[in-house]
């Protein structure tokens, strides 16, 4: 019997295969990847924020705790980008990252500190905040 090998990366089709993506086609379907972990980083980078279920009241609850948590410095308004990161939102808004994570799962979005977000959902987390946000001319 032959020795099983791992399976190689679908694009560079050099390294082995280690993460194996299911990505959803608009319109239905889904197509299955197996990637190397270098391949795999842009990738998983470029996903859009994820729908995540219904949080219950509990963790609800939990999250209005850290969202509402009272802070001196938090601004009145702010003028935000087209796009920006969760991180980048954090320091503009002067509140721990870990708060606008929280603010995004509320939204029932899943996000992370390198995550690009769009005007509409950055203006969504600064509302929840009590904050106004502009959009940069
Ligand atoms: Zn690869």
């Amino acid at each position: 019997m032959p020795p099983s090998r791992p399976a190689l990366c679908d694009q560079c089709q050099q390294q082995p295969a280690t993460v194996f993506l299911t990505q959803c086609i608009i319109g239905g379907g889904t197509i299955q990847r197996q990637l190397c972990p270098a391949c795999a980083a842009p990738i998983i980078e470029s996903f859009p924020p994820t729908p995540l279920d219904l949080p219950t009241d509990q963790v609800t609850g939990w999250l209005d705790q850290i969202i509402d948590e009272p802070t001196k410095e938090l601004p009145k308004e702010v003028t935000l980008p087209e796009t920006i990161t969760v991180e980048e939102l954090a320091a503009v808004l002067h509140v721990k990252t870990f708060r606008v994570i929280a603010a995004l799962i509320h939204q029932h979005l899943f996000s992370y500190a390198k995550k690009s977000l769009s005007f509409e959902v950055a203006a969504r987390v600064c509302q929840r905040l009590g904050v106004k946000a502009h959009r940069l001319d």
